[in-house]
């Protein structure tokens, strides 16, 4: 197959910032960090976070104009050669109460906007301020549950049990057919000419090329082969997922779809979606998703035509 996304291009998958794990344990340190006048926050309300007047930035506040709030360590940035100590400028999060005002924008907004800093920043705090909004309780015994490790933990009071944030796997592919053909989907939802690949979570006791297989075939009734290739993973913290992109080839290219996610799916040429887009009859999905990047990797040049 040899199809690849090109490096660097998924929105949500940089990251600059070191994450510095083990400081989340150390009390002192933490403190001194937020006591340090370099030291950067950020504001997370739900799953949007907190903007610059033209929204084309994230808001960095002192520690000191910080609102109260659940805070988060989110690591070291090692390149800006400021900080209370040669390690560089600690960067946190607070976590607020609430959905955010009109000076918060999420992911879809701000994932092709902001610099890879900032990208990685906001995946990292949305990820976490989504899993404490709903992972409140023991999932062992029911009691509330505390926050540990500067944000990247509960645990229980009760029986003790530590609680991690969760990252649910789930894949996404593009199948192509013999003769070197697109298979793509379009959902129930979706208006006519809204097409994107084949996406599913992964279950238990499976691998990600038999999660690829059975997605395939429940959806459309395409059979995949031995050949499953990994391309790239985004995170997609809305609320927990982990997109995990795939290229595979079809074996038995026969189209039956389900009908109950899928309301149509199709083999395109890379002429056929060339004509479709240029005419305004089909959309692909926008430029921060891995399902675009997947079917640009196919097609071998960017694409017009998001939705
Ligand atoms: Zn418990």
């Amino acid at each position: 197959m040899a199809y690849s996304i090109a490096p660097g291009s998924l929105a949500l998958s940089r990251s600059v910032l070191d994450r510095a794990a083990d400081r989340r344990r150390d009390d002192d340190w933490l403190e001194k960090a937020w006591a340090a006048p370099e030291t950067q926050v950020v504001v997370v309300a739900g799953d949007k976070i907190q903007v610059v007047d033209d929204r084309s930035a994230l808001r960095f506040l002192r520690p000191s104009e910080a609102p109260e709030g659940l805070r988060i360590f989110l690591g070291i940035d090692r390149e800006s050669g400021a900080g209370m100590t040669a390690e560089g400028r600690a960067v946190f999060g607070v976590l607020v109460s609430g959905d955010g005002d009109e000076s918060y924008g999420g992911l879809r907004e701000l994932g092709a906007v902001l610099d890879d800093r900032e990208a990685g920043i906001a995946v990292h705090l949305i990820g976490l301020s989504n899993w404490h909004a709903v992972y409140t309780h023991c999932g062992n015994c029911g009691e509330h549950t505390e926050v540990a490790e500067a944000g990247h933990v509960r645990r229980c009071p009760n029986c003790g049990l530590s609680h991690f944030p969760r990252s649910d796997p789930a894949i996404i592919v593009l199948v192509t057919d013999d003769q070197d053909r697109a298979l793509l989907g379009r959902n129930e939802a979706w208006p006519a000419g809204r097409y994107s690949t084949l996406a599913g979570f992964v279950e238990p006791g499976e691998s990600l090329e038999a999660a690829v297989r059975r997605e395939v075939l429940e959806e459309t009734g395409v059979i995949v082969g031995q050949e499953v290739e990994y391309a790239a993973s985004q995170p997609w913290p809305l609320p927990a997922s982990l997109m995990l992109g795939f290229y595979a080839k079809a074996t038995n290219f026969d189209i039956d779809v389900d009908q109950d996610e899928i309301a149509e799916a199709k083999w395109f040429t890379r002429e056929d979606l060339r004509v479709l887009i240029e005419a305004g009859t089909m959309a692909l999905p926008g430029a921060i998703s891995i399902s675009r990047r997947l079917i640009e990797g196919w097609y071998g040049e960017s694409l017009s035509g998001s939705w």
